[in-house]
């Protein structure tokens, strides 16, 4: 198959990336499993554009530097921050249905680090209304095929030059080329990675681990954010508890009901997200309990029911009343603020290979993500590709700015011992997770983290044996990408020797002004 654009991803990027670069050749849409399944159809809160009257894009950059801790890039936030308003009002016009005032107005509202309200919604299923939206543009728009089921496995390069992907047919086992003037990675994020995450599980990585397995420079991995609440049980993967809940007065307790943020934090429960995530994390890491509870069992049961009716119901679905009972609860990984590195145009540092959205580094979020600003940040960048790709293709790839966190790795080389018939995929994922939960999670430490990067370098090795022995499926590729993704993050985090924003280590509990300037940079040994 031969197209001009190839966008892997089907969610708000790969989406954006297509519609606009339909009218300049065909586009192809490939997704490994149907066209709705992405985190971007997940999205609850909402996308963040400064478009009230007391609102201005000055504000809204400078929310988005102070919650990335002084490590964002200025001139992207700038880019996302000035393009806002025009693209929510793309998506309008594409017909998306968001919340109204009384006079027709759209409703803004405001969440944790937001000086102004400024979140545009749809309830509280916004992803879902722009997924919606985007896959109705995307099939009314001539030149685009989706392709569903279609596993993107590994980038093609010839002489350097990107030219299409490596694609496993999941429902047939076909392996097959598909070639292309330009490839967009929008494959999503790396939740997966860790054992409690609120990402679906499409997000394994994919995107990240083909880009730098072809030499892609990645960014900034170890800055993983962490939703401090989300369900705890055994059947409700991936389900978030809603922040608004704290905001209501919920109370977080320890199993044995001892109340625990006071001693953190002088706002208790209302502290920021990565604060409550931290004491929580302490909490499980002292005791050794598997959870500890939101407890909203003091609040009218009416009430609750009214103000909270999904969580309310998705929890009595498994078995918890939580007008009656505290909701167990862990944090869970959430956002991958790194990625592939990408300029303001969405290139790599691979000729004619894209990258937008979760998947990418763009410099917008430094060292924490304001929230609200990832759906945003695929919107405006995807638009950005879409227009260099279809104008600017020919101009050679660009370079990062040299920085004083920079890391050579050398390519997984497999482990000699080949399996040859099977190999326990399952087990692999498994373990994978648990490191990085246990080992590099909210709260790190150098001796952890180099325990586990001492695993992981002798599992990715196992992996990539079995990988290259076998022939590919669904489970040996994601577990091969989220292996290079737990790797990345591990060398990051060891390479940043501070704490900054997400990124918190007990050696080194300080802010180093001087690392301000510096993303940190992994390039190909
Ligand atoms: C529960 C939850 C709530 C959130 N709430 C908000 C919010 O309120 N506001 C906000 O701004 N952000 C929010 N986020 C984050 C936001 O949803 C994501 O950052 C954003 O949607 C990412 O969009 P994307 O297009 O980059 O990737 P995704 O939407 O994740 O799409 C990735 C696509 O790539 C495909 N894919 C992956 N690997 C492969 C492969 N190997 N081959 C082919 N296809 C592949 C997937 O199937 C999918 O179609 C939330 C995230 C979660 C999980």
């Amino acid at each position: 198959m031969e197209f001009d654009y190839l966008a892997l991803g089907s969610g708000i990027a790969g989406l954006t990336f297509a519609i606009n670069a339909a009218p300049h050749g065909s586009v192809a849409i490939l997704t490994k499993k149907q066209r709705s399944e992405s985190n971007t159809n997940y999205a609850q809160g909402g996308i963040a554009a400064a478009i009230g009257s007391d609102d201005s894009w000055e504000l809204h950059l400078q929310d988005t530097l102070s919650a990335g801790a002084g490590l964002c890039d200025r001139e992207a936030v700038e880019v996302l921050v000035k393009n806002g308003p025009r693209l929510v009002q793309w998506l309008i016009e594409l017909g998306a249905q968001f919340d109204r005032n009384p006079d027709g107005s759209l409703a803004l509202g405001r969440e944790g680090g937001h000086s102004r309200n400024r979140i545009i919604h749809a309830a509280d299923h916004t992803g879902y209304e722009i997924e919606r939206t985007l896959l109705i543009a995307a099939r009314k728009t001539p030149h685009i095929t989706i392709l569903e089921h279609y596993q993107a496995l590994d980038l093609i390069l010839e002489d350097g030059v990107c030219t299409g992907v490596q694609v496993l047919d999941t429902l047939t086992g076909d392996v097959f080329e598909i070639r292309a003037k330009a490839v967009l990675l929008a494959t999503g994020g790396c939740g997966q990675v860790y054992l409690h995450t609120s990402n679906p599980l499409i997000a394994t990585g994919d995107g990240i681990g083909m880009a730098w397995r072809a030499g892609a420079v990645i960014a900034n991995m170890e800055f993983i954010q962490f939703h401090p609440t989300t369900l705890y049980h055994t059947d409700a993967p991936s389900f978030l508890i809603s922040e608004a809940v704290r905001g209501e007065g919920g109370i977080l307790r320890r199993i044995d009901g001892y109340r625990f943020m006071p001693d953190y934090d002088p706002r208790a429960e209302l502290a920021p997200r990565d604060i409550v995530a931290r004491a929580i994390d302490a909490e499980l890491k002292k005791t050794g309990d598997p959870h500890v509870y939101l407890d909203i069992t003091h609040l009218d049961a009416e009430f609750i029911k009214r103000r909270f009716p999904t969580i309310y119901q998705t929890c009595l679905q498994y078995g918890i009343d939580i007008t009656r009972e505290p909701i167990p609860v862990v944090p869970a990984a959430h956002y991958t603020c790194g990625g592939v590195w990408t300029d303001l145009d969405g290139r790599t540092t691979i000729p004619r290979l894209y990258a937008c959205g979760e998947v990418a580094y763009t410099g917008v979020h430094g060292a924490n993500r304001l929230a609200s600003n990832s759906l945003l940040e695929a919107l405006v960048f995807a638009e950005r590709a879409a227009l260099h790709a279809t104008t600017r293709l020919e101009e050679p790839p660009p370079q990062p700015k040299p920085s004083c966190i920079t890391i050579a790795l050398p390519p997984v080389t497999p482990a000699p011992q080949v399996a040859d018939h099977a190999y326990n995929w399952d087990a692999s994922r498994l373990q994978i997770r648990k490191v990085m939960q246990k080992k590099v999670g909210i709260v790190r430490t150098t001796q952890r983290l180099q325990e586990a990067r001492c695993e992981l370098e002798s599992l990715t090795a196992q992996v990539e044996a079995a990988y290259r022995a076998l022939p590919p499926t669904v489970e040996s590729c994601e577990v091969r990408n989220l292996a290079a993704c737990a790797l990345l993050i591990t060398h990051s985090a060891l390479a940043r020797k501070e704490s900054r924003g997400l990124h918190y280590v007990l050696d080194y509990p300080n802010t180093r002004p001087e690392l301000a300037t510096c993303p940190t940079l992994v390039y190909p040994a």
